[in-house]
């Protein structure tokens, strides 16, 4: 198959970019190693291609929302997760204290307020990450409060943080992320086992929030550019999607103004035009 060697082009296409910086309010993620750089694709058919550091693993950070989110639909219903956290872009940085003006609730699940709200516990995580994160969640545990102050959450404000800090400390590789997305893209169902993990009616609210929400403040300039859902996280991954044919994962640590991976957005762009991804482009 090409494949390969046009995914180690694209690498090299993107490397000279030395721009942004690696996330700093987090110790461990201040020090990564930033020539790491890494992508993978996995088909629906359960093909998998994968190009530079490909196995290198990296904490999930907010990339695990979208993940949580479909689990919290499974967990308490649709219904009640709209209850609580609602589905409109806000705009803002993730880490904001914010609430949707009239109904009080998180604006959506992939900003913090909404991910805290949704949040996971009793996960296997990297201590060292955790540990660091939880030294610097000053600002998390205000979002935390604020919560609990609005009536949204009900449990101890620091239990609901810490949960989503470890979810957020989770080890990956890029290969990982593409085969979870693979299986969203491929109706709930993972593309090797075959096990239906996620119904399609789940899966497709997890992606039209990805697709307004996913990219934070650079969510409409990503939608317009890239055209995918796609989620980023501060450790330097970028998931995206293309429904019904491929997961797309990245990894580069240095981070735009946003928190968005500098060389991750380049990767997804030039796939994007090369491939023909952009979900409002006819084919
Ligand atoms: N754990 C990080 C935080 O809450 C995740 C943020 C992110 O990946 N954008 O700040």
């Amino acid at each position: 198959s090409p494949i390969p060697d046009y995914l180690k082009q694209v690498l090299e296409h993107v490397r000279p970019q030395d721009g942004g910086t690696p996330a700093d309010y987090i110790e461990t993620l201040a020090k990564a190693d930033t020539s790491r750089l890494a992508v993978a694709l996995a088909m629906v058919d359960g093909q998998i291609y994968s190009a530079g550091d490909d196995t290198v693993e990296f904490s999930i950070q907010s990339i695990s929302k979208a993940f949580v989110y479909a689990m919290a639909i499974e967990d308490a219903g649709l219904e009640a997760v709209l209850a609580k956290i609602g589905v409109e872009p806000s705009g803002d940085a993730f880490n904001k204290l914010s609430l949707e003006r009239g109904s009080n609730r998180p604006m959506n699940p992939m900003i913090n307020a909404g991910a805290i709200t949704a949040h996971l516990s009793n996960l296997s995580v990297d201590e060292e990450v955790y540990e660091a994160e939880l030294r610097d969640a000053d600002r998390n545990m205000g979002i935390g409060y604020m919560l609990k102050a609005a009536g949204i959450i009900t449990c101890v404000p620091r239990e609901a943080v810490t949960g989503y800090i470890r979810q957020c400390s989770i080890n990956v590789n890029v290969k990982d992320l593409a085969m979870m997305l693979a299986t969203l893209c491929n109706a709930g169902i993972h593309p090797v086992t075959g096990e239906s993990i996620i119904p399609q009616t789940s899966v497709r609210q997890v992606f039209s929030v990805m697709t307004t929400c996913g990219m934070y403040d650079a969510a409409g300039a990503w939608v317009s550019r890239i055209g995918i859902p796609a989620k980023s996280g501060v450790a330097g991954a970028i998931i995206g999607a293309l429904p019904g044919q491929v997961g797309i994962a990245t990894f580069s640590p240095r981070l735009d103004e946003r928190g968005n991976s500098v060389r991750g957005v380049k990767i997804c762009e030039r796939l994007s035009s090369d491939m023909g991804l952009h979900m409002m482009d006819v084919s």
